[in-house]
């Protein structure tokens, strides 16, 4: 359907142009997301770092590598999913983007999801699951649990970024990864549809 990949550009095109928040002001590139605009499975990190803000790619860091490794270890790669942030501008220092910046991102994110229309959506880390699932979760309570809010299915997972330098969080999150691998081959459609 080549009309959703102009549409997807036309956002893209957009969002590179954005100016809306003072994040516009200190970031490299903008970074709206990659992937196939054909997923049926979407993730949602929390902002880019450094090395997307460089390279205007989400997850293309340490994390990123972990969540490539995570993909493949249930035979997805990253052609198969879309990938993008509640943010799309680096917040300097690593800090956490702050509710202003959020909230005038988020239509952004909005208008993603509209248009890819994923079966399943994971959110990585607490930043991600508050703002698309609800406000008042712990991710530390609900890692790899599945909420069902209109047409979509969410799955709450732990940032990649997250594990990196602890074993017992990397073990967590593969096995939420399993969990994810055989939630997506009971529902053939996520993939096939
Ligand atoms: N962390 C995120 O949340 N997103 C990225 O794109 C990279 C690291």
């Amino acid at each position: 359907m080549p009309e959703l990949e102009e549409k997807i550009t036309a956002l893209h095109n957009t969002i590179k142009e954005c100016k809306l928040c003072p994040l516009s002001r200190s970031r490299t590139q903008t970074v709206p997301g990659d992937g196939s605009v054909h997923a049926r499975i979407m993730f949602v990190g929390e902002g880019p770092g450094a090395q997307e803000d460089r390279e205007g790619r989400p997850f293309v860091g340490a994390a990123g590598k972990f969540l490539n490794e995570l993909l493949s270890s249930i035979s997805l790669s990253r052609g198969d999913v879309f990938i993008t942030n509640v943010v799309k501008c680096r917040p300097p220092g690593n800090r956490d983007p702050n509710d202003e910046e959020k909230t005038l991102c988020l239509p952004y994110l909005r208008k993603q999801v509209a248009l890819i229309s994923p079966l399943l959506i994971c959110t990585l880390g607490n930043h991600a699951m508050r703002t698309l699932i609800d406000k008042d979760l712990f991710i530390s309570q609900v890692h790899g649990k599945r909420y069902v809010k209109g047409r979509f299915t969410f799955t709450a997972l732990y940032h990649p970024a997250a594990a990196l330098y602890n074993q017992s969080l990397r073990a967590t999150l593969l096995e939420d990864f399993l969990h994810l691998g055989e939630y997506i081959k009971k529902h053939e459609q996520i993939l096939h549809s």
